[in-house]
This record gives C-alpha cells, structure tokens and sequence, in this order.
C-alpha cells in the first residue's frame, strides 16, 4: 500500500479497489473468449400495453450463461465491455440478432412487434455508427420501425452536437428513440425538448417503492411527457395494484416480472404467436383481470 494511513476508510478502499481489478481483468478475459465462441445470448422481455395487456413489443437484454460460473448479470459485464471498448462490437452483433428477431416476429403478423435495443454511450463515439446500422437493417431484411434505440439520459449530456445529429439521423431512417432508466440521470429536462425523442422509460426505482412520494414524481413525469407527445413505458412492474395505478394515471406501456422476465428468442415467438391469437401477454395477467 502507498501509505500507512491511520484512516480505515483509505485500507478499505485501496483492498477493494485491487479486488475489483483482478476480477474486472479476469471478467474480461473470459467475455472476449464468450463472444469469440458466441456463448452470450440474446433474450426479450415482453412490454405490454396497461390498460389492455396486448403485447406490443419487447427488450432486447444480453444474458451471459458462462459454463462454470453460472449466469453472470449485465450489470457486472456491461460495465468491463465499455471500460475495454468490447462494448462496440458486442452491440454490433446484439442489434444484428435484435433485428433477426423483429424480422420474424413481424414477417407474417398484423400487428406490429416493436424490439427495444439499448444501445451504450461508447457506440454513439464511433463516427461509423450510423453507417453500420444501416448496413444491419440491409443485411437482415429488418425495418427500423421495428426498432426503437434506447440511450441513457448521461448520453445527450456529453458531445450534445453530434449526438444530435446522429439520433437525428436515426431518427430519419425510422427508428424510435427511447431515454433508458428515466429520471435517474443528472437530467436538464431543456434536453427532453432539444432532443429527437419518442419515448421515456420510467426507471423501476420510481414503481417499485414503499415511498408513497414516487408516486407524486411518476404523475409529474408523466404529465410532462404528455405534453411533450412523448409515450412512456414504465419499467419493473412487479404487482398488479403498480400496474392498476399505472393505468389509472394515463401511462401507456409497462415491463416488468409481473408481466413476464426476458425470455430466449424461441419462448418469446412462442409467446408473440399465443398472444396474437388471445390478446394477452399471458395466463398471469389475464387471471388478474
Ligand atoms: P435496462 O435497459 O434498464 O433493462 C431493464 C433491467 O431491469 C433488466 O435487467 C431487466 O431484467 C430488469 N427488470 C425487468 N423487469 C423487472 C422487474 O419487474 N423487477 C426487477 N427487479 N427488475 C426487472 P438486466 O437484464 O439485468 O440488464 C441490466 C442492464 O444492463 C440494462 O438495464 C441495460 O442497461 C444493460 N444491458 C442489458 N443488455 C444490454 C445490451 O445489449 N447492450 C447494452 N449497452 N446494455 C445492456
Ligand atoms: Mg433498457
Ligand atoms: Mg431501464
Ligand atoms: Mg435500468
């Protein structure tokens, strides 16, 4: 240690540091070795509209089933993927596969199967962006009205200019835009209006808590995303009374366990194929009714 300090909060600090090194280092050895034998996988979670339970859509979310140390969560991964830049190529080969899906979720339906993909602050530093989703949509046959891109509040904060420009430029195309984990940010909310966006996602923080004062902030963010035209999807839905005061106050669309997990690529066709015929998102929800 550098200093033979008499303050604990430094040792720990500097012991949990070196922790955290070894195993972001290993962590990113072995997920080089995961993309390289295509070990991660991509699963959705189902979004659904409140008021009916209609499946409209779903999220796009990696999962990473690692042979020995059993499923590691995005939060741990994604994190080593952008500090190491592997988050690029990732991202590249998770909109490919996003796409895929769409493809044949929307090939033969009547009704429109919108996937979300969360796309990393790192990508949007690559000039190329754009030209490779374009090359994406060519090569799998996938419209961007099939997609929505979801970005973090912190994105739009940082190289505003050409951040503009690109989600302009997407936006052009067909894609919808989404702000991920809305309202957890250092949000200027100027940038609601500035930016080119469809969407707003209401983080899980704000619907699922016992402070009876989050309940006050979701109506606010819902009555200014109604004034701005925007829709918004409430994320973590996990009862039936959060997704009754949800509808009750006018939110458009929820995820969340209540509804269903991310689900591999076959459960959900299964599941999209079902809910056309029914309606309903699934037994759970339509018992609630
Ligand atoms: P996110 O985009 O906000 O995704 C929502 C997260 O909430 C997912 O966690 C989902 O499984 C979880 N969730 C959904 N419903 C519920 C619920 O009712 N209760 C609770 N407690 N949780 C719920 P997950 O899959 O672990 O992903 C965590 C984060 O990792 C994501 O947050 C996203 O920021 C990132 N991530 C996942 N896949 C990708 C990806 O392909 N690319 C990038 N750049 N980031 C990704
Ligand atoms: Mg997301
Ligand atoms: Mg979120
Ligand atoms: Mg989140």
């Amino acid at each position: 240690l550098a200093k033979r300090s008499g303050r604990n909060s430094f040792r720990f600090y500097s012991k949990d540091l070196t922790v955290g090194v070894e195993e972001r280092m290993q962590l990113e050895s072995e997920l080089r070795r995961a993309i390289e034998r295509e070990e991660l996988e991509l699963h959705y979670q189902p979004k659904v509209l409140l008021d009916s339970g209609v499946m409209i859509g779903s999220e796009a979310l990696l999962r990473w089933p690692h042979p020995e140390m059993g499923m590691i969560p995005p939060v741990r991964f994604i994190p080593v993927a952008e500090d190491t830049g592997l988050i690029v190529e990732l991202g590249r080969w998770v909109l490919r596969e996003a796409c895929k899906t769409a493809k044949e979720l929307n090939a033969d339906c009547h009704h429109l199967h919108k996937i979300a993909v969360n796309l990393s602050g790192k990508q949007f530093q690559c000039s190329r962006l754009v030209n490779e989703i374009a090359a994406i949509l060519g090569e799998t046959g996938c419209r961007a009205e099939w997609i929505e891109i979801e970005i973090t509040e912190s994105l739009l904060l940082d190289r505003k200019g050409e951040t503009l420009q690109t989600l302009l430029k997407l936006r052009q195309m067909g894609f919808s835009i989404a702000i991920d984990d809305f309202g957890t940010g250092y949000s200027a909310l100027n940038y609601l209006a500035r930016f080119p966006i469809d969407t707003l996602k209401i983080d899980r923080s704000f619907i699922n808590s016992s402070d009876k004062r989050n309940e006050e902030l979701v109506k606010a963010i819902l009555s200014i995303a109604q004034c701005l035209g925007q829709d918004v999807v409430a994320e973590g839905v996990e009862t039936a009374e959060q997704a009754a005061f949800l509808a009750a106050n006018g939110c458009g669309s929820a995820q969340g366990f209540f509804y269903s997990k991310a689900l591999p690529k076959m459960e959900l066709i299964a599941l999209w194929v079902r809910a056309s015929a029914t309606g309903f998102v699934s037994d759970r929800y339509a018992a609630s009714r």
